[in-house]
């Protein structure tokens, strides 16, 4: 388990299954402690247990069974209330709270906000809690989700609204994709000089068994492939590498999208 310190919460992190990541989000001033896409239920309750405190929330950012699979059991175990979008409500397993951009969870003492992010599936959303992103399959190390159920404009208009969090936000993704992210961005941006850094500094957390998640949103803007098309002079750039006709950035982040997918 590692631990980050932010001003009103720490957050746990743990890893789970083969690359999944699961957070708990523990109040300073409360007895409040989150879980965020629970893919499994007994690293959950262990957890808890080391920490000495009862799960109150199970957050959902999205219904996929790893980032759901945890939810009944803790539920069973704690009596916690799990949130999830109000959209989605259908494919969340034991939902109380629905929630959505207008309504966000109300847990005292935490400043709390809901960012609808369609892409990856329709009903996908991310959690905002102060300078701490929660944004489950969405946004990655160097990358983001596949789109199982939304279209590559969904997907491009949710990664500007991420985006447009403060650069220091950090990122706390569901999976560790990082390197292999980077591996395919180094195929779209081979002359960028802060994704070559990058590169070397995540391969050696990663050979010390440290994960390079929490990332930051500034880190990202500058070397994710699928955020680099929120900037003009780069899809310039790959336009005319690429040979593209055209050069909005929906043009240039689809066809990397799609690359990906084939990578
Ligand atoms: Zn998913």
């Amino acid at each position: 388990m590692w631990s980050y310190r932010h001003q009103s919460f720490t957050v746990h992190q743990l890893a789970v299954l083969r690359d999944n990541y699961i957070y708990l989000i523990e109040a300073h001033k409360s007895d409040t402690l989150i879980v965020v896409d629970p893919a499994v239920a007994v690293d959950v309750k262990i957890a808890c247990k080391t920490l000495g405190k009862k799960l109150t929330h199970v957050f959902n950012t999205h219904h996929h069974w790893d980032h759901t699979d945890g939810n009944l059991s803790l539920k069973q175990a704690f009596d916690c209330l799990i949130v999830g979008a109000q959209h989605d409500a259908k494919r969340i397993p034991g939902i109380d709270i629905k929630v959505n951009e207008q309504q966000p969870p109300d847990i005292a003492g935490l400043n709390i906000q809901v960012i609808d992010v369609p892409g990856h599936t329709l009903g996908h959303i991310a959690f905002v809690l102060d300078d701490a992103l929660f944004c489950g399959d969405t946004l990655f190390g160097g990358g983001c989700g596949r789109l199982f159920e939304g279209t590559p404009a969904q997907m491009l208009h949710s990664l500007d609204q991420l985006a447009a969090l403060d650069g220091n936000s950090k990122i706390y993704c569901a999976h560790e994709y990082t390197l292999a992210n980077l591996a395919f961005a180094q195929t779209i941006d081979p002359d960028n000089n802060a994704l070559n850094k990058r590169i070397q500094n995540d391969q050696a957390r990663r050979q010390q068994q440290q994960p390079t998640i929490p990332s930051s949103m500034a880190v990202e803007l500058a070397t994710n492939p699928m955020l680099r098309p929120l900037h003009n002079d780069f899809c310039l750039a790959y336009a005319k590498r690429n040979q593209l006709e055209k050069h909005d950035a929906l043009t240039v982040f689809s066809d990397i999208r799609l690359k990906k997918d084939h990578w």
